[in-house]
This record gives structure tokens, sequence and C-alpha cells, in this order.
């Protein structure tokens, strides 16, 4: 508790990275050991971050159960984003991914392991061989706790490094020059209270992604959105903010993810009358066709009535056949959750599970190297200087409408790694940084001091659980227009109802409740790009399944929506469909 100075004190970096994830620790890693001076700023210790959750896997076609080829990867990866994706990024990502897996073991990673010594890999959601043919295994693991030792792998290796964290630092917003460059960032330091500038040749958003705008999320309490945030009150656009993955198996009521990983190692889904469902939707893939697919057919029987229990509002997870030692030894998590969050011995009874939102495919517009680019205007991109985006913030749209499981650690560690060397390649030892312009916390400043001297009587967490209530209800699973519109309407207010937040007694301001403030700013940001990007879409592509319009439109939907925060605006943005040296691949109806 301490009251916010004005004067700011200002340290000076070659770099600095806002977030302490895979994505961020990735590209700190590459800048550190060029030698670089870089600062990494988190609002939790490094190794707390979300990607810490992670639980299935990373994917890359090492081939080590059975052949594969990245090209496989490639298409599974183009046709399970439901053709929004960017060919170009998805070449990328995908043929790089034996190079980083490689890497992250010799960097120490524990992966499990075959027999034979190599990698083992599991089968994953919309995880294909030979064009879809039949599932492969691809998801290298760490039993189901696999970002748990990539992040804490990245940590150590940084502390080799010597990178410079800024542990519980929350960053408030961007500095931008008259130019339109970006020099840094202001931030807060959560203990004391003190606002500091942080000067950087160049800054690297690694914030994760928002999952709080929603009442039921797998996603840690500090995903509120913070990159999209700063982002979008820079006057940056955010990109394909509609699609929102829900994933097939949070535990019923209580949100908490069961990893995909279970249905990788067989388990199953099923609905009241006992009936493995998923072999009348996807007869090829059944329960590991890809999220979109199996979320809306478990939506579909809960609403014909076949759901479970005694409000027949989730369908049931089950792994008993699979084994009590396999279980014990590949997916240990899940039996501690399933007691902890279901009270049920997943040895000896089913999971109840349903659909819950997981993770955003898009975010901050960038090249394959991390670049922030915004539209030029005439059709082409322009590059912001001196700003990256990487990892769940991000949208270089590998993803497209829905993203494959095992896809985002591996964007991380891929785009993590682009963007360190694209900045060591910028030679920025030998730049100095820009000047500072005069007012450059002047904007940061003035959301803190709103804070301390607002008279409204709105609470933050009153309007933030208002803002999880409105995208629960309004923005779910199915959409329509009726509710999209509704739903518009009400963020909006909320919208309103935030700007007259105010703390109840000034005098005794606790600076969590300074953070949380802030981050309402953020998360009501997330929230309007998202359901004002729904309202506008109207067909149904991936994760934006729209009951009004229920098939995908290529002629007219086949574009990236950017949304601006000012004006509330939208425009759209060509899919690039052409890879980097193969042939592109044409869009197709998408059975499973
Ligand atoms: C439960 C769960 C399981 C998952 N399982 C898998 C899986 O098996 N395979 C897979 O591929 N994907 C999985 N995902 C998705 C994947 O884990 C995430 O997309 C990914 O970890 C995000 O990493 P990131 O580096 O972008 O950000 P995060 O790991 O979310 O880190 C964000 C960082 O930014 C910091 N930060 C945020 N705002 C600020 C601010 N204002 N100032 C300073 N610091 C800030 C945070 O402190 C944190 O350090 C899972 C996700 C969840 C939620």
């Amino acid at each position: 508790m301490a009251a916010i100075k004005t004067a700011i004190p200002t340290r000076r970096f070659d770099a600095v990275i806002v977030g302490a994830g895979g994505s961020g620790m990735r590209a700190s890693l590459q800048l550190a050991e060029a030698g670089l001076n870089v600062a990494v700023l988190s609002k939790v210790f490094p190794t707390r971050s979300h990607t810490v959750a992670a639980q299935g896997g990373i994917g890359a076609s090492l081939g080590n159960m059975s052949e594969d080829d990245w090209y496989w990867h490639m298409f599974d990866t183009v046709k399970g984003g439901d053709y929004l994706g960017d060919q170009d990024a998805i070449e990328f990502m995908c043929r790089e991914a034996p190079k980083v897996v490689y890497e992250l073991e010799h960097f120490g990673m524990p992966f499990d392991r075959n027999p034979d010594g190599t990698i083992y890999q599991r089968p994953f959601g919309g995880h294909t061989a030979n064009f879809g043919e039949k599932p492969v295994q691809r998801a290298c693991a760490a039993a189901d706790r696999t970002g748990h030792a990539l992040l804490h792998t990245l940590y150590q290796r940084n502390v080799r490094a010597r990178t410079h964290f800024f542990v519980e630092w929350m960053a408030i917003d961007i500095i931008r020059d008259a130019e339109g460059d970006v020099v840094g960032v202001v931030a807060l330091e959560m203990e004391t209270g003190e606002c500091m500038i942080l000067e950087a040749k160049t800054t690297i958003f690694a914030t994760g992604g928002a999952g709080r705008i929603f009442a039921a999320s797998t996603n840690a309490f500090i995903n509120t959105g913070d990159g999209m945030g700063m982002a979008a009150r820079a006057g940056l656009p955010l990109q394909d903010m509609e699609f929102w993955q829900f994933h097939p198996t949070g535990v019923s009521g209580a949100g908490v993810l069961i990893t995909e990983g279970v249905r990788g190692e067989g388990g199953i889904l099923i609905n009241s009358n006992g009936e493995r469902f998923m072999e009348r939707y996807a007869p090829t893939l059944k329960d590991l066709a890809p999220r979109d697919f199996v979320s809306r057919s478990m939506d579909q029987e809960i609403k014909e009535g076949r759901g479970c229990g005694p409000n027949k509002d989730h369908v049931l997870l089950d792994l008993r056949h699979i084994g009590a030692e396999t279980i014990a030894k590949r997916l240990p998590s899940i039996l501690e959750i399933g007691h902890k969050f279901a009270n049920v011995d997943a040895t000896k009874e089913p999971i109840p599970v349903v659909p819950t939102i997981h993770y955003q495919m898009g975010g901050i517009p960038t090249n394959i190297y991390g670049q922030v680019v915004t539209p030029a205007g005439d059709g082409s991109q322009k590059i912001v200087n001196g700003l990256y985006a990487i990892g769940e913030c991000a949208c270089v749209s590998v993803h497209g409408a829905n993203r494959l499981g095992t896809n985002s650690l591996l964007d991380l560690v891929v785009f993590g790694r682009a963007a360190g060397n694209h900045v060591v390649q910028s030679n920025l030892k030998a730049r100095s940084n820009k000047a500072l312009p005069k007012d450059a916390a002047d904007f940061a400043m003035e959301r803190m001091n709103r804070l301390e001297t607002s008279t409204g009587s709105e609470k933050v967490q009153g309007v933030a659980n208002d803002i999880r209530a409105t995208m629960q209800k309004y923005c779910g699973v199915f959409r329509t227009d009726e509710l999209l519109t509704q739903g518009v309407k009400e963020i909006m207010v909320l919208d309103e109802r935030r700007k007259h937040v105010s703390f109840k007694d000034k005098s005794k301001v606790f600076n969590t409740a300074r953070v949380e403030a802030l981050e309402l700013d953020n998360l009501i940001e997330t929230a309007k790009a998202t359901i004002v990007s729904a309202q506008a879409r109207k067909e149904s592509r991936g994760a934006h399944a729209h009951s009004d319009y229920q098939q995908r439109d290529d002629e007219v939907w086949m574009k990236h929506t950017l949304w601006h925060s000012e004006g509330n605006r939208l425009e759209y943005k060509a899919v690039v469909t052409k890879p980097l040296t193969v042939d592109t691949f044409k869009p197709k109806a998408r059975t499973f």
C-alpha cells in the first residue's frame, strides 16, 4: 500500500520483453546469449506464467512412433484452422518444429522417452498422417506436464544467460514517439506502487492470452489481455479476435482443463446413453477430431437431451479402460484433477466435462519475424518500428480460425526464437536508443491518476464480472445475430461503466486493487474486439460457429479481421494463401 509517485525514474535497455511465459523466455534467451542488455517484465514469477499449465504436448513431425512429415503437419494445421491461417507462416512453423524440439531436448527438457531413448509422442486432435488418412503420434510430451517442463527449462537457461528479470512488474502502456516508433514501456512495480520508464530499442510483447474475458475458462487469473489492451490504446489493430477456442474437456462446474492427451491415450467421450457419440460426427478421427468440431458435437448432444447428470448439462470423459498403470505414468495430473475438482477416481469413474474457453487464435498482427504490422492503406503492410509480438498475444496467423492442440507451445518457441534472431540480426548493439518524447509517461500516468481521483460508484470486480458474464452469454460456442447484436450493446455499456470505477476508501488502496483496475481496461478492449469482430462475421468458420450462417463462405469471408479501438472500427486484409516453397492447400469441405 503506497501512494503513486509522479516523478518517474528511467532505465535504459537494448530490449524489453513484456512477459516471461514460453514465448517471452525463448526470445529473451536468444537476446541474452547474443550479449544484449535485456529486461523481462512479468506480473508473476516467470515459472508461474500460464505456459506452466500446458499439459498435453508440443507438436513436431519427428516420426519417432511411425512415419511423419512436416508437410503433413502443415496440411493438418491449414485444414484445422479452416483455411484462415497464413500458409507462409504455417510452412515456416511446421518446418522449424523438429529443430526447435531437439533444441529444447538439448537444453535439458525432460521429455518422456521411448524404450529406444527417442522422445515419446502421443496422438492429438486433428494430427494425421498422409493428409488426413489416419491419426499420427506427433505430440512430444513430458507426462501431462509438458508446459511445466518447458518453462522451467527455459527459465534455467535464462538464469545462465544472465537475463535481467523484473518480477511482479506490470507494464501499463507502451511509449510511441512522434514517428509512431515504439521506444519503451511505462511499468508499475506491484509491491511498491512505483512507476518507471523502461527505455528500449526494441520492445517485445509476450503477454499471453485473455481467457479471463469469459466466465468459464481454463486460463490463469493473470490472463487479462494486457498486450492487446496496450496495443489497442496505442492505436494498433487487433486481428481475428472473433476466433476463440473452446476446449472440449474442462471439468464441469470448475473449468479446470483435462488435456486432449487423455483422448490421445485412448480416452473417449460418452453421452447419457453410454454412447461414444463422436463416432457419428467424425467417423475417421472420432474423439480426436479438432477441438471446434468436438465442442460443437458435445453441445449438440447436450441440446438434444443426451447430457449427463441431474441437469443433463455435461458429457462424460471415460478413461477407465486405459488402465490404472498407464494413467499413473502418462496422465498423473489428470488423476489429481479428477480427485480435486470432480471428486472422482478417474481409474474407476468417468469425469464430467463441458466445452470451456481455452485459447484466442487472434491477437496483435505480426509477420513471421514477430514484427508488429499495420495496414498501410494501399493493401500493403507497414512495420511498426521497435515493436514485436509473440506467443498467444500475437497473430502471425498460424492457427487461423481454430488451433490444433500442441501447436501453441510450438508457436511460442518457433516465433520466440525467430523474433529473437531477427532482433539480434538488426544489429541493435550498434544503434543508440531513440530520444524519449517529453510526454513519454503522461498517458500511462493519466490512467493511474484517474483511478486515484475518480468519484464514480463502479467497483472494479463488479464491472469485470459483468464483462465475463456478458461474453459467456452472448459470444459462446454457438452464436446468432440476435445474441451478438445484444452482446455488443451490453459490452459498450460496460465500457462506459468501466470509466467510472473508483476505490472505496482512497486512503487505503492496495496495489493489488490498482493492478486489477488497470487489468480491467485491458479486459474491456479485448472483449470489445472479440464481440464486435464476431458480430460482423456472417459465416461459420473454425471456432466461429454462427447458427444463422452455418456454412463457410470463402467468397466473401476468407479474410482476416482487423479491429481498431479508436472509432470501434473494422477493416479486413487478405489471407496469405501462398506458402514459402510448396503449393497452396486449397479450401475443401472440412470433414474428419
Ligand atoms: C490449461 C492450459 C493447458 C494448455 N495446454 C497446451 C498444450 O498441451 N499444448 C499447447 O501447445 N498449448 C497448450 N495451451 C496453450 C498454451 O499453453 C498457451 O497458449 C501458451 O502457454 C501461452 O504462452 P505465452 O508465452 O504466450 O504467454 P503466458 O505463458 O501466458 O505468459 C504471459 C506472460 O506475460 C506476463 N504479463 C502479462 N501481462 C503483463 C503485463 N501487463 N506486464 C508484465 N507482464 C505481463 C505474465 O506475467 C506472464 O509472464 C494450454 C493452455 C492452457 C490454459
